[in-house]
């Protein structure tokens, strides 16, 4: 899997684009459509699906540009409907769901907290944390449907997922390794 970072919003929000046997998902397009429009154009490839970790303007912000473009379905945990205004989901998930990305699979991860349908996404080596999961910290739970008990619930989850060696791929700031 071939997984590229185009930082978008003046918030620096971390869209990636995932790539294997020409097939593309496109996780967190938050803003700066145009960007991540020209960076699948250069990787090439079918967009097979759209994936907001949760429904913050910062991580959804380009969904409609990237869906209208490719005709390619946007995905998001059921939990968040309840907070989203004009977007429409083309697919609800829920946790152990699995998103095809050409020979490989990501799988759901239901991990509440900072908003009630935050997700994470498994893959062969790494895992897509959104804002539940950053290389300092953890996100905030402040905002509307945040629970810190369910964030501490959620992290100790993804604890007995991560192994040494994993890559976490957070919704802002650099990738970062799983130590031991
Ligand atoms: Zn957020």
């Amino acid at each position: 899997m071939e997984i590229h970072r185009v930082t978008v919003t003046p918030l620096r929000s971390n869209c990636f684009i995932l790539k294997s046997e020409g097939e593309l998902v496109v996780i967190d397009p938050g803003g700066d459509p145009e960007r991540i429009l020209r960076r699948i154009d250069e990787f090439g490839g079918r967009v097979v699906a759209i994936v907001a970790t949760h429904y913050h303007f910062d991580h959804t912000g380009a969904v409609e540009e990237i869906r209208s473009h490719y005709k390619a379905p946007f995905m998001i945990h059921e939990n968040e409907v309840p907070f989203m205004k004009d977007t429409k989901a083309d697919r609800l998930l829920i946790d152990g769901d699995e998103i095809a990305c050409g020979a490989e699979v990501l799988q759901v991860i239901h991990t509440p907290g900072h908003t009630p349908g935050s997700i994470c996404m498994l893959g062969d080596g790494f895992v897509i944390t959104g804002d539940t999961l950053f290389q300092h910290g953890y996100g905030r739970t402040d905002f509307p449907g945040g629970s810190e008990e369910e964030m501490l619930h959620s992290l100790a989850k993804l604890e007995k997922i991560l192994v040494a060696g994993m890559t976490v791929y957070p919704g802002h700031g650099l990738p970062f390794e799983v130590k031991v």
